[in-house]
């Protein structure tokens, strides 16, 4: 069982990298992101709770993304590796991650982080509200969402580089050419 994180700030490129390590290597992706914007767009009731969080680009409670992954592990039992995309996004989320696997007798293998300069994330974050229309992807909730990823998710690069698990690869340039670094830095 392969289980990696790919870590790194809004517009790093992680869902679209994620997508592409997962189909390469028959594993299976999990978009935290993804799972909530299907609950929003279904009307549940998680849904509507986590709406307005969304929408602000603050992060929603540990409690509901530790229920949720955990449901993820339940039902993907035979799957031969997990892409984390997303998730875990605070120290809270990581202990409960490294928790969870250990109850399944598994462990993190790799944390790859994307490196891309500010100035790019934010250019990539806009661009996107215009072709993709995303709520949470106006300047606004952008500058938002950043601060969020300094203050909560960036501390988790020291929790695994105690653990000696993290990686990173410079995520500008080619969408192709980023994909083979990754692979490389996977397969070795
Ligand atoms: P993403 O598509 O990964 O950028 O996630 C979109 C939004 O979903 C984030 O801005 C958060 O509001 C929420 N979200 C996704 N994953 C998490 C997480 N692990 N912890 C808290 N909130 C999350």
């Amino acid at each position: 069982m392969f289980n990696l994180i790919l870590f790194g700030p809004p517009g790093a490129g992680k869902g679209t990298q994620a997508i592409k390590i997962a189909g390469q290597f028959g594993w299976k992706h999990v978009s935290t992101g993804d799972i909530l914007r299907a609950e929003v767009s279904q009307g549940t009731s998680l849904g509507l709770k986590v709406k307005t969080v969304m929408e602000a680009g603050h992060l929603v409670s540990d409690e509901l993304l530790i229920e949720i992954m955990e449901s993820v592990f339940r039902t993907n039992s035979s799957v031969e590796g997990f892409v984390l995309d997303g998730f875990p996004r605070t120290l809270k989320q990581a202990e409960e991650l490294d928790k969870m696997l250990e109850k399944l007798g598994q462990k993190i293998t790799l944390v790859l982080a994307l490196e891309v300069n500010e100035d790019e994330l934010v250019k990539r974050l806009l661009k996107r509200a215009q072709e993709q229309g995303r709520k949470d992807d106006t300047e606004e909730v952008i500058k938002n969402r950043l601060v969020q990823y300094h203050h909560h998710t960036k501390p988790l690069i020291d929790h695994y580089k105690r653990q000696n698990l993290f990686k990173e690869v410079f995520g500008e340039g080619t969408i192709e050419d980023i994909f083979m670094k990754l692979c490389t830095v996977i397969r070795n």
